[in-house]
């Protein structure tokens, strides 16, 4: 899921934790790429936290911020309600065409890139009747323990403290330039992510369809999602 999406789900699930804890919501699929595969960053929150009650105690929330985000991916990627991940029960053979042929992926690659778009149907109707979750994620990525942040998440999940820094204000910036409650603003966004995951530019009119149909394939459902994502933080965080 993106930001906004797991910002809300966490507020609704456990009240607002500060930003500690909001950067741990998102930070994994930030830092994922570059440096560290996205296996890497979406694991061992519970050893994280352990190191940080040892290194640094006042970041633990970090760790459970980021626990929350695997929780939550594991219902969008994975498994939701007895079948494949929540994201995944929308990809079609349609949807699939549409990536092809807008984003420049080959086909065997193309299902799990489009399992993004039920993700941004979601964040788009996230984002535009919560205002507050972006005007939140923002406050994060411009807090004043920002570069310690960094420190602590590479010393333990690796890469460069100052590389995660830059990705970071490179992901503030595109959150100042696009409104993330539009779709043209979300696409935008996706025509980043395509462009420094696979090299090419895609066809915005392409992307902006894609998020559209997304929404309505999950326009009926996604609020049950979001209620049981939430009632999965609770559970594996009280
Ligand atoms: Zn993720």
């Amino acid at each position: 899921m993106f930001p906004g999406t797991h910002v809300y789900i966490v507020n609704k699930a456990l009240g607002k934790r500060g930003v500690l804890f909001d950067l741990g919501t998102f930070i994994p699929d930030i830092a994922s790429g570059t440096s560290r595969t996205f296996k890497v960053t979406h694991s061992k929150a519970d050893e994280f936290r352990a190191y940080l009650e040892k290194k640094a105690p006042t970041f633990v929330d970090l760790a459970d911020g980021i626990k929350t985000h695997i929780v939550v991916d594991e219902l969008g990627d994975e498994h939701y309600r007895g079948g494949k991940g929540y994201a995944f029960q929308y990809v079609d053979k349609d949807l699939i065409d549409l990536v092809v042929k807008g984003c420049g992926i080959k086909r065997p690659e193309a299902r799990k890139v489009a399992h993004n778009f039920p993700e941004f149907g979601i964040e788009y109707l996230v984002n535009s009747q919560h205002q507050g979750v972006l005007t939140q994620i923002k406050k994060a990525l411009t807090s004043s323990q920002l570069q310690e942040v960094c420190e602590h998440y590479t010393a333990f999940y690796g890469g460069n403290s100052n590389v995660l820094y830059l990705e970071l204000e490179v992901f503030s910036n595109i959150l100042t330039e696009n409104n993330l409650t539009t779709v043209k603003g979300l696409a935008n966004l996706w025509k980043l992510i395509n462009f420094a995951r696979y090299k090419v530019i895609p066809d915005g009119d392409i992307v902006r369809q894609l998020i559209l149909t997304s929404k309505s394939r999950v326009m009926s459902t996604y609020n049950d999602f979001l209620q049981s994502a939430i009632d999965e933080v609770k559970k594996t965080l009280k």
